[in-house]
């Protein structure tokens, strides 16, 4: 039987893939479309990009599922099958794969509003979503869940229960930190800093505490968030750094780190102990691909290896 990725990732280090929306762009979705609908009406486009990611050297997927919660659909106008949508996309992250023994990590991304008494959605309306969501998603064969880009505890909370009612044997916590104005620290929108939340996550039951997104958060302010996450917890860690940052060229956002600037910064991610290293919005498979060749070329050495085991 295939190793739990909790228990994988405790015995060398896993690379995850790169950014799903940024592709699905360049794939041909316009901006504001539904890019979770494509799982049933343009499969074979997401299964491209996520083949891409496999040929450069993926060992975990994440379904594109981040927008697939019905509170979300809705929003678009595309909940008539959530649980289609969700279990389309792990086949196709499995199919991806192909005969390789990867992990497909199903994605359950913010519900996109405020709770009450700040919004107008209540905490049972967004658990009967998550809920929803992490079902098809587990039921689907999906090796792990994670609850990605959160900025809030409570929210949170609400998708690692959800995730565990699902039977979900892995359970990733995933937050979006924003360095303070003053570049001194980070922290969530919401205020929460990386203990607080290492230290919420494994109170409530995760497996795998983890950033991604974020503001200025590159791969160097990702490896502090490391070394604070693993001051709290003994859980594994899995970042997914944007490719730098968002500018606006010709109405596009792209992201301005090439592979050749973003993979500087692996090496010292791996000596840090991180156990999965991918990488959010505007990464490609050359991103992918160049994490490959330098985190193969890290692990070729048994005292490099030694060196993340202890960190
Ligand atoms: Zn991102």
């Amino acid at each position: 039987m295939k190793m739990l990725l909790q228990d994988a990732i405790r015995q060398r280090p896993l690379l995850g893939d790169g950014a799903m929306g940024t592709q699905l762009m360049f794939a041909g979705l316009e901006q504001g479309n539904c890019g979770e609908a494509w799982n049933l009406m343009q499969p074979e486009r997401v299964l491209g990009i996520q083949r891409r990611y496999v040929e450069a050297g993926s060992d975990c997927l994440i379904t594109n599922t981040f927008g697939g919660s019905r509170i979300m659909l809705t929003r678009h106008s595309a909940a008539d099958d959530v649980v289609g949508v969700n279990q389309a996309a792990v086949e196709i992250a499995r199919e991806a794969f192909g005969d390789k023994d990867g992990y497909v990590i199903g994605d359950i991304g913010p519900f996109g509003g405020l709770l009450e008494p700040f919004g107008e959605f209540t905490v049972d309306q967004v658990r009967s979503a998550f809920e929803e969501q992490a079902k098809a998603l587990v039921d689907a064969g999906a090796d792990a869940i994670i609850i990605e880009t959160q900025t809030s505890l409570e929210e949170l909370l609400i998708g690692i229960q959800s995730a565990q009612a699902a039977g979900a044997k892995c359970i990733i916590g995933s937050m979006a930190y924003d360095v303070t104005l003053d570049g001194s620290t980070f922290r969530t929108m919401m205020g929460i800093e990386p203990e607080r939340a290492a230290g919420f996550m494994e109170e409530n039951g995760a497996h795998i505490v983890a950033l991604n997104c974020g503001t200025g958060m590159e791969m160097e302010r990702a490896k502090v968030a490391v070394e604070r996450y693993k001051q709290t917890t003994k859980l594994p860690v899995m970042v997914q750094p944007n490719a730098g940052k968002p500018q606006l060229i010709n109405m596009k956002v792209v992201y301005d780190e090439t592979p050749e600037q973003m993979v500087k910064g692996l090496v010292p991610l791996l000596e840090a102990g991180t156990n999965i290293v991918g990488s959010c919005c505007g990464s490609t498979p050359d991103h992918i691909r160049a994490f490959r060749r330098v985190m193969d070329e890290f692990l070729a050495s048994e005292e490099n290896l030694n060196r993340w085991r202890t960190a």
